[in-house]
């Protein structure tokens, strides 16, 4: 047996683009977003003693669990208490949002994916928002939701993007879905760990707006960000879309652009490519097919898994769905293949 190293903290930005867009900041908003970062370099380090939740109680399917707590600027968690499953909404619009996209979040995985909850047995759903000061991120801590609230001047908050929020939980699915305990945050399982989220993060995001694949927009992170940083953090359809950021997205779309040593969300954008051209191939909504597929691959990979890996699961999955030779198995097949990864 390995022994594989917890999965998160996993974050929606990268520490690349934080460290972009400090590095053309100055004086005292340069130090800031320097102390940020070291401040998600220290919650890295800890991550083995955020360790894994303890498996929650069987819950009945579709009865929801949220609670949200507010963290004062601080950055002990969760925080207080401010709104449960049963209370209604309160004045704090960032508690609401949260709520909010828990909420819809839980329901694709309940009627779509029929999974209850993040760890399929009913866990609550915990958030905590308004974490430290001016913090430009949001993350999934192996436990719960954490939101920073932005500085205002780079980041608008992370709760108004359901895609956003339906990306953290997304990483506690696959933390509690890939046999041995998820994706390790590092190399290509990594890149895959954080595609994963994105490739969900955008399917709840198109379902709750019930587009079609060609009306989707692929973009993750739209409307997080002032008009300073950009549109949004990446394109599915475009990685490395030059216009997207002002600090430019750096996401190869195929292995012809892997970066040896990249960050998690950098070649990311390649097993995001591939999930888009299937969804394309396959048509009509991505919630029909191609997600189901990803969805139940996760079940067929493991810690250390590779983009190869992760091909040869969806094209598995997608027989086991539709039938060896099936149209669906092919799309899936040409996916990857037109990606350079098989
Ligand atoms: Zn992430």
């Amino acid at each position: 047996m390995h022994i594989h190293t917890p999965a998160c903290p996993c974050f929606i930005i990268p520490s690349s683009m934080l460290r972009k867009l400090a590095i053309q900041a100055d004086g005292a908003e340069r130090q800031r977003l320097l102390e940020q970062l070291e401040r998600s370099a220290f919650l890295r380090g800890q991550r083995a003693a955020s360790g894994l939740a303890a498996p929650g109680l069987l819950v009945a399917p579709g009865v929801r669990h949220r609670t949200v707590y507010d963290a004062h600027h601080g950055t002990r968690l969760p925080g207080k208490l401010v709104r449960t499953e049963t209370a209604a909404p309160v004045t704090d619009t960032a508690v609401n949002e949260a709520f909010d996209g828990a909420g819809t979040t839980y329901d694709f995985y309940q009627q779509i994916l029929k999974r209850n909850s993040i760890d399929g047995r009913g866990m609550g759903i915990d958030s905590s928002v308004h974490y430290s000061k001016r913090f430009n991120n949001a993350f999934w801590n192996g436990r719960q939701m954490v939101y920073g609230d932005g500085d205002g001047k780079l980041f608008t908050g992370f709760t108004h993007a359901l895609d956003v929020i339906a990306h953290e939980l997304t990483h506690g699915v696959t933390q509690y879905t890939v046999p041995g305990g998820g994706l390790v945050y590092d190399g290509q399982s990594g890149a895959l760990n954080e595609s994963m989220s994105d490739v969900f993060g955008a399917v709840v995001k198109q379902w709750h707006a019930k587009q079609t694949v060609r009306k989707a927009d692929w973009l993750i992170g739209a409307g997080i960000m002032t008009p300073a940083v950009g549109k949004a953090l990446r394109s599915m359809a475009d990685p490395g879309n030059a216009k997207l950021t002002w600090s430019g997205d750096d996401q190869p779309g195929t292995m012809r652009g892997y970066v040896e040593g990249g960050d998690v969300h950098t070649n990311s954008g390649i097993p995001n490519h591939a999930f888009y051209l299937a969804a394309m191939k396959l048509g009509g909504h991505s919630w029909d097919k191609a997600a189901p597929i990803w969805y139940q691959a996760l079940s067929l990979l493991h810690p250390d898994a590779t983009f190869a890996d992760a091909a040869q699961a969806t094209v598995k999955a997608a027989e086991l769905r539709h039938g060896a030779g099936s149209g669906e198995a092919a799309a899936v097949q040409g996916a990857w293949h037109e990606v350079g990864v098989v």
